[in-house]
């Protein structure tokens, strides 16, 4: 069983969960990207499958939880995601309700769905799964794991209990990287980046995209901080012209928006974007209400980036009006 790092306070409520076998039917694990919420769906489902928990925990060794850990348990389904936006449609919500009402004929006697990564989910979708996430039959259970708890209906959240997980401490986060073999410089350079967010961490270290990636916001927040709206538009470019690829670029700079009008409160506060030194340098510059007048227009660019804007002139047009609000 993988390791988890921090979160103690959700193992905990987990484990009394267990103890007192009221593990919830629907369950919603949200926070940031790479922070484990995988981990923990899969955690959930050892719980539920487990045979010899130890204290209200998964023991990570019988049968069930190796098999969950393999991804191969018959009693668990992962809900498959289809189409460009690899989205979850109503198509597989219907065979899953469906699936959901026949009794289980396994050793278990249970059925989990899982349904990770869940974004932009159809409206009717969630209608199909409220359904059966309303009275669900007492053997059936479904974990979502989602970036937000505000992907889904209220109606379909009022169902399901949300548990957030959030990033460890960095020096945990260094803790998990060695157990990776990475190379010490690796590991500084990505827990600078992405603190106690191993999945970030880890995707830093082994994928020279997301470098690339952080180098342009590195370069984007130091053009604001110049007023240097030629060098702005020029970093933003090196994005490329791949609608999705700007998209990511920009939700990026606008985490560090985020920790631009947190750090100009308080500059000790917690940072979620890649570039804190920067980002704090900022936050001396701009006020609260310019780093969140900026993150408007960040959202601004993105949602005309999904609906057909070219990504040039997106990209023009937002470094124009970033200028515009500094000056
Ligand atoms: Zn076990």
């Amino acid at each position: 069983m993988e390791k988890i790092y921090g979160n103690e306070n959700l193992l905990c409520r987990l484990s009394r969960l267990r103890k007192n076998k009221r593990l919830p039917h629907s369950v919603i694990f949200y926070g940031e990207r790479g922070c484990g919420k995988k981990l923990f769906a899969d955690y959930y489902t050892m719980l539920l499958l487990c045979e010899k928990p130890k204290d209200g925990r998964p023991c990570g060794e019988c049968v069930p939880c190796r098999r969950v850990g393999e991804k191969n348990h018959p009693d668990v389904i992962y809900a498959q995601t289809s189409g460009k936006l690899a989205g979850y449609s109503v198509k597989t919500a219907r065979e899953i309700r469906s699936d959901a009402f026949i009794k289980p004929n396994n050793n278990s006697g249970k059925k989990i769905y899982q349904f990770r990564d869940c974004r932009n989910m159809d409206t009717r979708t969630q209608n199909v799964l409220l359904k059966i996430i309303e009275e669900p039959p007492e053997y059936a259970y479904f974990i979502f794991t989602a970036e937000s708890e505000y992907e889904f209906l209220p109606t379909v959240l009022s169902r399901c209990t949300a548990l957030a997980v959030s990033p460890c401490k960095d020096e945990d986060s260094e803790n998990a990287l060695r157990q990776y073999n990475f190379e010490d410089n690796d590991i500084k350079e990505a827990v600078d980046c992405f603190h106690g967010n191993i999945g970030m961490c880890i995707q830093y270290i082994t994928d020279v995209h997301l470098r690339s990636q952080v180098i342009i916001i590195k370069n984007a927040v130091d053009s604001i901080i110049r007023r240097d709206e030629y060098g702005l538009v020029k970093t933003l470019f090196s994005a490329g012209t791949d609608r999705a690829e700007v998209r990511k670029v920009l939700s990026m700079l606008d985490c560090s928006m985020r920790d631009c009008a947190v750090l100009s409160r308080d500059k000790k506060a917690r940072t979620i974007g890649s570039f804190r030194n920067g980002t704090l340098h900022l936050s001396e510059i701009l006020t609260g209400s310019q780093a969140i007048e900026i993150h408007n227009l960040i959202e601004v660019a993105c949602s005309a980036l999904q609906s057909n804007i070219s990504p040039v002139l997106a990209v023009s047009a937002l470094s124009a009006e970033i200028m515009s609000v500094i000056d």
